[in-house]
């Protein structure tokens, strides 16, 4: 036993050794350190040098309160002193009950049912499950099938993977769950039509789900499942009007519409929940990230009356559950880091400073490879092309060696941790802890702007 315990002080060998980092081409780090991050404090984090970096993600749009919060701390502290564990599987704890509650009173609508989860793919899983059972339970047991948008990204239990729409990302696993269908996503910038006329395009994007429904049978389809601001391929926002079309489909078929706001919930668009923001209320909300700020795991499917009511009759269960699900200490932590959004007034800070924070980020678009700036509250994506006025993308070959082999670590080396991605078109993400002022805003705006300067001479 003794041998394998790790002795060497170097953290860069150890963890190449030993920790599997997710979604990470391992070999990278062979001969190469990995990038350790030791402490945050507010928006900033630092590595292991004690170099300070700008924490342009909040994590992994995560950390929405911000580092280094004591109170966070402290509460989980006091809660695992209490009750560290106890489930919620027939039994009830009083933090699990307190949040249930707290968050029904900020969902929309008659979302009122809180099913915890640890995390969003679970809660996006749950979603699926629940959907299918409800539709069993109501006479309609042939409507199992979903529909959700081209290259979004909705997690990675097989049934969540399913509904993600990137063919790369499932290939490794298929088959997967059958009976996800995908429909257009909403980037405008890319549109096919009504390019020029964000609401003709929000009525066609959305008709598409319609033509879904009634190519695939509207006896089969069980759910719609759409974030607020789809995150992978760069934060596209709904063009107006989009949401409010897909709820009349919805209901016009059957069809439960899910609002997967693992990312939009909690502040990230300057509103609880990310359907307050776009004005509609769907049948499901999926969400976990910023509901503790990362200070530790949880998620949940909030569900609307409607939709739970023949759960709660007779026999009739939901047999669906995770040990850790609506854990304790995380409870506790939700509830204090609620208290903070409303002590601190989080929302409307993102909502006073969204103008100024797309402002600033705008300003890049005098670089030759910049394309589009979009996004919502805290929340933008900034896609990069070779030509601007053609909107040509990068090669494969071009997205490797600068995206990747360029923009990505020469951030990460100038002080921005943010990220970097090409699951859609080439985009850079920021999403920072909903504390981010001003004078963060303009340092965010400098490091890209001196290293997407360099990355456009790559050309
Ligand atoms: N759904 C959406 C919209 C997400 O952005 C994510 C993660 O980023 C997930 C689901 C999966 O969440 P988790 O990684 O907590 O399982």
């Amino acid at each position: 036993m003794g041998s394998k315990i790790a002795v060497s002080k170097d953290l860069n060998r150890t963890a190449y050794d030993h920790l599997w980092m997710h979604f990470t081409r391992m070999s990278s780090y062979e001969n190469n350190p990995v990038p350790t991050i030791v402490r945050g404090e507010g928006a900033h984090i630092y590595d292991a040098g004690g170099k300070r970096y700008i924490d342009g993600l909040a994590g992994l749009f995560v950390v929405n309160a911000g580092h280094g919060r004591h109170e966070l701390a402290e509460t989980a502290y006091k809660q695992a002193q209490e009750l560290a564990f106890f489930p919620v599987w027939s039994y009830a704890h009083p933090k699990a009950v307190e949040l249930a509650e707290r968050l029904a009173h900020h969902a929309p609508g008659d979302l009122n049912k809180v099913f915890f989860t640890t995390g969003g793919g679970e809660a996006v899983e749950t979603a699926w499950k629940l959907a299918k059972q409800y539709h069993k339970l109501t006479g309609n047991p042939g409507k199992y099938k979903v529909i959700s948008r081209a290259v979004a990204y909705h997690g990675t239990p097989q049934g969540a993977l399913s509904i993600t729409g990137l063919p790369a990302l499932k290939a490794p696993f298929e088959p997967l769950v059958p009976g996800a269908h995908k429909v257009p996503n909403t980037n405008i910038y890319r549109a096919p039509i009504h390019g020029d006329d964000p609401e003709a395009y929000g009525r066609w994007a959305a008709d598409r789900i319609e033509e879904a429904i009634l190519f695939e049978g509207p006896d089969t389809v069980a759910a719609v499942f759409l974030e607020p601001v789809q995150n992978a391929g760069g934060c596209f926002p709904p063009p107006p009007g989009y949401f409010q079309r897909v709820r009349e489909i919805c209901d016009q078929h059957n069809v439960l519409l899910v609002s997967d706001e693992v990312i939009c919930a909690f502040g990230r668009l300057g509103t609880m929940f990310g359907a307050d923001k776009f004005g509609y209320v769907p049948d499901m909300i999926t969400c976990a990230k910023g509901m503790t700020s990362g200070y530790s795991p949880i998620g949940a499917c909030i569900v609307s009356d409607r939709i739970a009511e023949p759960f709660y009759k007779g026999d009739n269960a939901f047999l669906h559950g995770y040990t850790f699900g609506g854990h304790p200490v995380s409870a506790a932590v939700a509830l204090t880091n609620l208290d903070i959004f409303e002590r601190e007034g989080l929302n409307q800070h993102v909502l006073d400073n969204e103008a100024a924070f797309h402002g600033t980020l705008s300003k890049l678009l005098d670089l030759p490879i910049v394309g589009d700036v979009r996004g919502n509250g805290f929340f933008y994506g900034i896609e990069l092309v070779k030509d601007k006025a053609t909107k040509e993308s990068f090669t494969d070959e071009e997205c490797e060696r600068i995206l990747y082999g360029h923009v990505s670590k020469k951030l990460f080396e100038n002080g921005l941790y943010c990220r970097a991605d090409d699951r859609g078109d080439p985009v850079v993400q920021l999403a920072p802890p909903l504390i981010a002022d001003q004078p963060l805003f303009d340092e965010i705006e400098q490091i890209l702007r001196d290293v997407l300067t360099d990355a456009s001479k790559l050309l």
